[in-house]
């Protein structure tokens, strides 16, 4: 997407040596919210005509993209929850995520009301680097018994195995940028 392609090279900053983009000034801490339209109709123009019922982010980045997506697409929108408590008394979905950005390990978690098996789900999220959140999203998916449809990402780090990974094993992900390399020289997309 053109106009997320730009904007990265114009506003994106470059951290850790070329593993890490910022991207705090439109997309995950200020939001621009223009460019949130433009991504969640793009999201729909691409998985409009799946079926989808349910759009599941994780928190904190995805809700906003989502939410905005959700307009689109006219469904509920979960956001999983980062859990410190494991599953106790078995209403909730679990699931066992690596940071990419922290480094450690934590539990996300969706209340079983909230997914049936005959839910169509959309995963959205705003990054896709090693596949750890994605993995954990699809796991509650699975374990719900409901379909995966795919995975629409704003910002895939394509250096990094996430997103082929997850295409290998037959998950349609959809990016609407796609970084094939960044560092001193700049951003290069695929
Ligand atoms: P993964 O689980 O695919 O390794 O990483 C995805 C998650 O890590 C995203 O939800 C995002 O919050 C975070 N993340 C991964 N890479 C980056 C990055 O380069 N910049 C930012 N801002 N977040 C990232």
């Amino acid at each position: 997407m053109k106009l997320l392609e730009e904007r990265i090279r114009r506003d994106g900053k470059i951290r850790e040596g070329g593993r890490v983009l910022k991207v705090d000034s439109f997309l995950n801490h200020q939001m621009d919210i223009g460019l949130y339209n433009e991504m969640g109709k793009e999201f729909f123009r691409l998985f409009g005509a799946d079926g989808v019922t349910k759009l599941l982010t994780i928190e904190a980045s995805g809700i906003g993209i989502a939410c905005v997506a959700g307009q689109y697409f006219n469904v509920p929108v979960i956001f999983a929850k980062k859990s410190k408590t494991t599953n106790i008394d078995g209403s909730v979905y679990t699931a066992q995520v690596e940071s990419f950005t922290h480094g450690t390990s934590y539990d996300i978690m969706v209340e079983r009301a909230f997914l049936q098996p005959g839910d169509r789900v959309l995963l959205i999220d705003d990054f896709l680097a090693n596949g750890a959140a994605l993995r954990g999203l699809a796991a509650i998916v699975k374990e719900a018994g409901a379909t995966l449809v795919g995975a629409g990402i704003c910002i895939e780090k394509a250096f990094q195995p996430g997103g082929d990974t997850l295409r290998k094993e037959g998950v349609r992900v959809e990016s609407l940028a796609r970084i094939k390399a960044m560092g001193e020289a700049g951003i290069e997309f695929c």
